[in-house]
């Protein structure tokens, strides 16, 4: 372990370009449980009636968006995350140039909120909400603060956060500027997640730089497709690098 470490330090102390991959690993640190928990799918489904992949899609948001906002002020609004140790470690490595750019499906802006600057917020982000008509733009707290459907007092259009829902694709732009990254990379550090996730998978393909490193809690078989791997929380060993 400790020579794992060691060598983790001395990669990213050589590396002229390292992208840092947020799994669900990272979101847990903060105390979020996913929907894809089954115990929280589970206490949804019962709540509601309605299970939280089916709430949390765009068909669902257009077919009933008074349950839908409902669910998203109860589930999504009510547990925004406190900052993390692993956050202020990342923010610390990029003002030391030992991080380009950080890459994340957490969608509380918990990068930025820690101090880093350059963030790929692949799922969107609660904090950026749009009328769906005149596009005008509004704070998380408006749509908190409605009362059911949020609606723009421009126009009178439906809000939707900025945040994608199951069974959405990515938005292009953010596909094109995380696979620019990740090509740019010549470390990537994957922090709780697998090379095979759901999210990532297809997207590590691109990588061709020198190190693929990965910290997670669970060994998983592609794991040996990693340069180097350490199979514990990511806290634990980002908290041993040296960055304050
Ligand atoms: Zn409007």
């Amino acid at each position: 372990m400790e020579r794992k470490i060691s060598m983790l330090k001395r990669i990213l102390e050589e590396s002229r370009y390292t992208v840092v991959l947020c799994g669900p690993g990272m979101t847990e640190e903060a105390g979020i449980i996913g929907m894809k928990n089954q115990d929280r799918a589970y206490e949804i489904e019962r709540k509601y009636k309605d299970s939280p992949e089916e709430m949390f899609s765009s068909a669902y948001f257009s077919a009933r968006p008074e349950k839908f906002f409902e669910f998203y002020k109860n589930e999504i609004l009510t547990q925004i995350p406190l900052l993390t140790q692993s956050g202020k470690v990342l923010a610390a490595m990029e003002r030391a140039k030992k991080l380009q750019c950080i890459i994340t499906t957490n969608i509380y802006e918990q990068s930025q909120r820690s101090g880093c600057s350059r963030v790929i917020n692949l799922r969107g982000s609660i904090y950026k909400n749009k009328c769906l008509r005149c596009e005008k733009e509004y704070p998380m707290e408006y749509v908190r603060d409605a009362k059911g459907i949020p609606v723009c007092e421009q126009c009178g259009g439906i809000i939707r956060p900025q945040v994608s829902l199951f069974g959405e694709t990515v938005d292009s732009r953010l596909v094109c500027e995380t696979t620019m990254e990740i090509e740019r990379a010549e470390v990537l550090l994957v922090l709780g997640a697998t090379l095979q996730s759901e999210v990532y998978g297809t997207y590590i393909r691109y990588f061709n730089g020198k190190y693929l490193a990965v910290i997670h809690q669970n060994p998983h078989h592609s794991d040996e497709k990693a340069d180097l791997v350490i199979i514990d929380h990511p806290k634990n060993v980002l908290s041993q690098l040296g960055y304050e």
